[in-house]
């Protein structure tokens, strides 16, 4: 089989992909000149040097460019390796001093015996302009039969200010020589003040058909994942009701394998700030609110929460409601102390709350799947 050089490189040395398309799109490349390329060094040489290492990297590489006509020019890159596979690389620009990230993950996806699909996800976070991010797929299909090869590449955008996020989704057909998107969406979201987001305008190249019907349409062009969990968290707090309680939503750091909680005495939902789940995270945890307040409107609750649910919403008066809340009732009174094991994964506010996440999983794939159909398979 026969594969051009660029997707040999592409499959063995992501670096090299890297340089290919950023020397494309530089027209000026020879103005620049490699000053210091390291080999791979284990990290330590760094944490002893005090610069701030990712997480699971164990050893990393630095490459320091200048200009020839700039002597004050400057910009190190350096990549950081967990097991030989690129986990993050920070861009320091001279005096700017940016620092873009950014994470890889790789799909291997035979998608039949046909076709071999690569998907390389680089997301870039600037921590010196925090309102905007930027997500790139490279997707590399190959045709196992005659070697050739597709390249597709989308480019998504989010720019945030005040209650505005801006998204741009473009998809390239092949990124390697072409500047012009194939097909492209624009949209103006905004969020309301309930934190709920609506498309307020739009632009979308011709054969494009948002479906009206899809009321998660907004919330698949936030590609934050922080923003997209709170835009869900709080179209979940809608959908029960909630949202007069005063229910609180945090991120933080959380412990091991902890990723999301519902505190009924604090009122708070914490999310992990890592966490890269966004609806289903939020479906579960909302539902856990859920389960408290109607334990609450049984009389039963002891929390301020619980008593303030009562008084919102009533007794309940429905008899599989009522049903349920017993049993929301007896489950936390059993809920054990330790987030793992068996009592914890079949403790009926768990189990419920895991039904709760697969519903709201598949009401998304709906959407998608007709999104996909027409621009890619990322929303
Ligand atoms: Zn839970």
């Amino acid at each position: 089989m026969h594969l051009s050089p660029v997707i040999k490189n592409m499959r063995t040395n992501y670096r090299d992909v890297k340089r290919y398309i950023v020397h494309k799109l530089n027209h000026d490349k020879y103005k620049y000149i490699l000053k210091i390329k390291t080999e791979k060094c284990s990290v330590s040489q760094l944490k002893s040097m005090g610069v701030s290492v990712p997480e699971g990297a164990d050893t990393f590489t630095m490459v320091h460019i200048g200009k020839r006509d700039d002597s004050k020019y400057s910009k190190r890159i350096t990549t950081f390796f967990n097991n030989n596979q690129i986990c993050a690389r920070y861009i320091d620009s001279g005096d700017e001093f940016i620092t873009k990230v950014y994470n890889q993950k790789t799909y291997n996806r035979g998608v039949n015996n046909l076709f071999h699909r690569v998907v390389k996800t680089f997301i870039y976070k600037n921590n010196a302009a925090p309102e905007y991010s930027e997500l790139e797929h490279l997707e590399i299909i190959r045709n196992n039969l005659n070697g050739s090869v597709k390249y597709k590449m989308h480019r998504d955008k989010n720019t945030f200010k005040d209650s505005i996020i801006k998204a741009s989704l473009k998809e390239h057909d092949n990124f390697l020589n072409s500047k012009l998107a194939k097909r492209d969406i624009d949209l103006d979201i905004r969020i309301g003040n309930d934190g709920i987001p609506h498309i307020e305008s739009k632009s979308v190249s011709d054969g494009i058909n948002l479906s009206e019907q899809d009321e998660f349409l907004p919330y698949r062009f936030i590609f934050d994942t922080s923003k997209k969990r709170l835009a869900f968290t709080h179209y979940f707090i809608k959908k029960y009701h909630l949202e007069d309680l005063g229910i609180k939503i945090k991120e933080e750091h959380m412990s091991d394998n902890d990723i999301g909680s519902f505190d009924e005495f604090e009122k708070t939902i914490t999310y992990d700030k890592d966490a890269c789940e966004t609806i289903t995270l939020a479906a579960h945890e909302v539902r856990h609110a859920y389960q408290y307040a109607q334990i609450g409107r049984l009389g039963k609750g002891y929390t301020p929460y619980c008593r303030q649910c009562r008084k919102k919403f009533g007794n309940i008066t429905n008899p599989d409601e009522l049903a349920q809340a017993y049993k929301f009732l007896i489950a936390g009174e059993n809920y054990p102390a330790s987030g793992s094991g068996k009592l914890y994964s079949e403790n009926y506010l768990e189990k419920d709350a895991n039904h709760a996440e697969l519903l709201a999983m598949r009401e998304y794939s709906k959407g998608a799947k007709a999104l996909a159909s027409q621009i890619g398979r990322y929303i």
